[in-house]
């Protein structure tokens, strides 16, 4: 999985160097066209539309190419953020305090009500 990480990393690399693009892909804008995607996402979402999953698969596609985008040119390995991300969420919501529930995890304590 890592290498085809790197592998898949390396090839979108060569896409945007080829088209020099690595002059457009600051943080910034690549944060931009990671909402953007997502945005578009939604869209196909949006007031209760059934997403094919054509465009479900273009858009998330699109959402990954620039993450992977922004984690290469972050120096990032993705697995091992990823990792230690999931690591962090697991001791925000315990298991047993959590299971079932959609509640933030500031509001996972008996007795607060969150809103729901
Ligand atoms: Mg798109």
């Amino acid at each position: 999985m890592q290498g085809e990480i790197q592998e898949i990393e390396a090839e979108i690399a060569r896409f945007c160097a080829k088209r020099e693009w690595d002059q457009f892909h600051s943080n910034k804008d690549l944060a931009a066209a990671i909402a953007i995607e997502v945005a578009e996402l939604q869209e196909a979402f949006l007031w209760d539309r059934v997403a094919t999953i054509e465009k479900i698969k273009e858009e998330l596609a699109d959402v990954f190419i620039y993450a992977f985008r922004m984690a290469e040119r972050n120096g990032l390995d993705v697995m091992k953020i990823v990792r230690e991300k999931l690591a962090v969420n697991a001791a925000k919501y315990p298991v047993e305090k959590c299971r079932g529930s959609a509640s933030k995890y500031t509001n996972l304590n008996e007795g607060v009500y969150d809103g729901r």
